[in-house]
C-alpha cells in the first residue's frame, strides 16, 4: 500500500493534536523503511512473480519489517523514542504511535497476496489479496487520502498557516498520483532500486510532512 498509509497518519493526527504529523507519517511507514534496511543485509526481499506485467505486484519474504510479531517489538520502541519528547502528553503519544505503527500490518494484510506473516516466514499470514483487483484498491487508497487530507484540515482549522493546509493538499495528491502509476508498471524495479525506495521514501515523506506541519503544530503546542 502506498498513499493509504500516509492517509492513515494524517486521520491519526486528530489523536494526537500536539504532535507534528510527520512523526506519524513516518510510523506509518516504519515498515516500507525497516524493509529497506533488512533488504540491504541481505535478510529480506521481493520476488516478481512470473505475470509481473499483466499483475503490477511484487510478492515478499519480510517478517523482520512487516510480520506481525516483529512490529509489536518495532511499535514499542518507536512509541518510546517518539513520545519522550511530548511531556505531559507522553502516553497519549505512545499509543497512538504504537497504533499507527501497527496499522501497516493490517493496511499492507489487506492488499498484499502471498501475505504478512504473523511471526516467522512460514508461520501463518494475513493476505487478503486486494493487489489482484488493482483499480478497486487503488480507489479505496484514493478515498483513504481524501478522508485524511479532510481530517487534517478539520484538525488544522482555518486559522492554521495556509502554506501547511494548501501544501497537505498538494503533498497527498502527489503522492496519490505515485501510488496510481503502479497499475501502469509493467516492467519489473530492480532489486537495488526497490532498496532505495523503501528506505528514501518513508524518510523524504515524513520530513515534507514534518516541514508542512510544523507551523501548526508548534501553535498547538504552545
Ligand atoms: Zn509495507
Amino acid at each position: 500500500m502506498g498513499v493509504g498509509h500516509v492517509a492513515l497518519a494524517l486521520g491519526a493526527s486528530k489523536a494526537a493534536p500536539r504532535m507534528n504529523v510527520g512523526w506519524l507519517v513516518l510510523a506509518a511507514m516504519l515498515s516500507d523503511f525497516l524493509l529497506g534496511i533488512f533488504a540491504m543485509t541481505g535478510l529480506e526481499h521481493a520476488t516478481v512473480p512470473p505475470d509481473y506485467a499483466t499483475k503490477h505486484y511484487l510478492l515478499f519474504t519480510f517478517p523482520y519489517s512487516h510480520g506481525l510479531l516483529a512490529l509489536l517489538l518495532w511499535a514499542v520502541i518507536a512509541a518510546y523514542l517518539i513520545s519522550r519528547a511530548y511531556g505531559s502528553d507522553r502516553n497519549r503519544v505512545w499509543i497512538v504511535v504504537a497504533l499507527v505503527v501497527l496499522s501497516h500490518f493490517v493496511l499492507d494484510g489487506l492488499v498484499h497476496v502471498a501475505g504478512l506473516p504473523l511471526a516467522a516466514e512460514n508461520s501463518p499470514k494475513l493476505g487478503l489479496g486486494l493487489w489482484n483487483h488493482m483499480p478497486l484498491e487503488l480507489g479505496i487508497e484514493t478515498v483513504m487520502a481524501i478522508a485524511g487530507v479532510a481530517l487534517y484540515l478539520k484538525l488544522s482549522g482555518f486559522g492554521a498557516p495556509a502554506l501547511g493546509r494548501y501544501g497537505m493538499v498538494i503533498f497527498m495528491a502527489l503522492v496519490t498520483m505515485m501510488t496510481w502509476t503502479q497499475l501502469l508498471a509493467t516492467a519489473p524495479p530492480k532489486p537495488r532500486q526497490l532498496t532505495v525506495a523503501w528506505i528514501v521514501v518513508p524518510l523524504a515523506f515524513s520530513a515534507i510532512a514534518y516541514a508542512l506541519d510544523r507551523k501548526r503544530a508548534r501553535q498547538v503546542a504552545l
